[in-house]
């Protein structure tokens, strides 16, 4: 019943910015009233607005029904953020903490000069808001455990957590005879790189059994509600996660409406209304109200003349236009993958020695492995001298000779100088089978300076790849500031191909300027950037990334077998070298 909560405290904001402007007091005593009756309820709202009964709460009227369900379905209510702006509050932020609405907001800018969520947090651990006028002791403790629980939430999930914790669910309530078909649903189905809540779709005939199992199973730290069809957990590790329960005969039709994106599913049911029909979580009807499809997803998109669209494509970016021509691209799978093109080993900053590494790739299936350590002027991570390298080298070749056929390249993930100059000099990088150059250093310079020198070094005729093009660290670091476009140029002028880096955090470079390459006819460099043994599992989240930028196997450097790529490694730059080639 949270959203009962959420939405009264909605609608009590909404009374209080008519309050600020002096509305007529009929109007705001409405929303407060329909307020206290939604607290007041003993069902869950959104089953209301599901059976279409919003306007039977009393004081609920068609149009504020209409609003409600508009925000239900949509996380957001167009006229509150309308309300919000015609309203000068400077502190709108702070509209989101449970029990604070415009007024106090208000009250906490003009006497504490607090706009943000953590200024808020900060004042309510330093108990500077119980003497503000109408908050007190209680006050301040709820709304500094709101305020923590908020900035935790705005940090969104890397994938890369969260997918693990959703299939270990989906794994556990597989075996239990009342599930007929479960997946992770919304963005985690579509491998976005960041996720909100995880949420997994369940179809069965017994949602009791479902719901039971699910919140005692023994990840479950608490149980946050027990509704027959939306029950939801903290797992141990604090992640929340949401089970949506619907009947096994319109899984598909709920399968796609939760999967979205949000974009994709307006698109799609924009062209189904086209045609007459009408698409929902419940099926897909045609202009009679007669059920046509709703058990697959597969069943909706063929009545729809579509292709099944991959999860990771559902972004509007196109896709639907292609399954209706039939022209998806066939998208690059894990398995397609011959062995990994980035690596460290305890020579420098890795946790794992080569040997480990070797075998951990070799176990995996690859057919090669790139050992790619960091270059000297990284300090903190144990840069290799040139000797250390050569001496790196030798047991490359020792290794080799006991793995053959698989093969152990030497490669080095070089420094980006801030001038673009590399870490190693010509004829050191001549030695090596691959170099990756990356930027770990000086992020903080003009746009056209470190376009300018990532350019330079793309330049540099030994140079392989770039790794990680945009050093963004999700969550925690933005990427710096760079000319991306004229750096693809480059890279696709110079033969140079590009990493999509497969570290949870970075999922560099981001899927939407995967696709960007590769409709330059750049190649792709899948990579797990592992420091150890474990982290070679990476390779799964940059296959993701380039799955959705519409990679196929063809545009990834690493789907090809070994004598391809050392043919590719060998002459790449002749092939792009043209006539027209230029010196930044
Ligand atoms: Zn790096
Ligand atoms: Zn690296």
């Amino acid at each position: 019943m949270r959203r009962n909560e959420e939405v009264a405290l909605l609608l009590e904001n909404i009374a209080e910015l008519l309050m600020l402007k002096n509305e007529n007091p009929y109007r705001i005593r409405a929303y407060t009233t329909a307020a206290q009756n939604i607290r007041a309820l003993d069902v869950d709202i959104e089953e209301l607005a599901r059976q279409g009964r919003l306007d039977e709460i009393p004081g609920v009227g068609k149009a504020l029904a209409a609003k409600i369900e508009e925000y239900l379905q949509t996380g957001k209510l167009q006229y509150y953020e309308e309300l919000k702006r015609e309203v000068p509050i400077q502190a709108v932020d702070l509209l989101e903490v449970p029990g604070i609405g415009p007024a106090r907001a208000h009250l906490l800018y003009e006497k504490l000069g607090i706009t943000t969520i953590q200024e808020l947090l900060q004042a309510a651990q330093e108990h500077k808001l119980r003497d503000l006028p109408g908050f007190g002791e209680k006050l301040e403790e709820r709304i500094a455990r709101e305020a923590a629980r908020l900035m935790q939430r705005t940090k969104r999930l890397l994938l890369g957590i969260a997918l693990p914790v959703a299939e270990d669910v989906v794994a556990a309530l597989r075996g239990i005879p009342a599930v007929k078909a479960i997946d992770p649903a919304g963005s985690l189905r579509r491998m976005k790189e960041t996720i909100g809540d995880i949420d997994i779709l369940v179809g069965t005939d017994d949602p009791e059994a479902v719901v039971d199992a699910f919140i005692h199973l023994p990840i479950v730290k608490e149980v946050l509600a027990v509704g027959p069809t939306r029950p939801s957990i903290l797992t141990r590790e604090d992640l929340q996660v949401d089970l949506r329960v619907v009947a096994p005969d319109e899984y598909g039709s709920a399968l796609l409406y939760f999967t979205g994106s949000k974009e994709h599913n307006i698109a799609l049911r924009t062209y189904v209304q086209e045609r007459g029909w009408k698409l929902s979580e419940y099926g897909l009807f045609d202009e009679n109200g007669t059920r046509l499809a709703s058990r697959t997803e597969e069943e909706i998109y063929r009545l729809l003349d579509m292709d099944w669209i991959p999860p990771e494509l559902r972004e509007n970016r196109g896709e639907i236009q292609a399954a209706r021509e039939h022209r998806l691209p066939k998208l690059v799978e894990q398995q397609e993958i011959r062995g990994d093109l980035h690596a460290h080993t305890d020579w420098s900053d890795g946790h794992d020695s080569l040997e480990r590494m070797v075998q951990a790739a070799i176990a995996r299936g690859y057919e090669y492995l790139v050992i790619s350590d960091h270059s000297p002027s990284l300090t903190v991570a144990r840069g290799l001298t040139v000797e250390r390298l050569r001496a790196q080298r030798e047991l490359i070749r020792e290794v080799n000779e006991r793995v053959a056929p698989f093969r152990i390249l030497q490669g080095a993930e070089v420094n980006i100088q801030s001038d673009g100059t590399l870490d190693y000099p010509d004829e050191v990088l001549a030695e090596l089978d691959v170099v990756i150059v990356s930027v770990h250093s000086a992020f903080d310079m003009p746009i056209e300076r470190m376009t300018e020198r990532v350019i330079r070094a793309l330049a540099n005729p030994h140079v392989d790849i770039l790794g990680h093009p945009t050093g963004r660290l999700l969550n925690s670091r933005l990427p710096y500031e760079i000319d991306l476009d004229a750096v693809l140029d480059a890279a696709a002028e110079y033969g140079v191909a590009i990493e999509v880096n497969g570290q949870p955090d970075r999922l560099d470079l981001p899927d939407i300027w995967v696709q960007r390459a590769i409709t330059r006819g750049i190649m792709i460099a899948c990579t797990s950037d592992a420091h150890s043994t474990r982290q070679l599992e990476n390779m799964r989240w940059s296959v993701a990334t380039a799955r959705r930028g519409w990679a196929e196997a063809r545009h990834i450097l690493n789907t090809r077998p070994l004598p391809e790529l050392l043919d590719w490694l060998a002459t790449h730059r002749e092939r792009s070298r043209g006539a027209s080639r230029r010196t930044p």
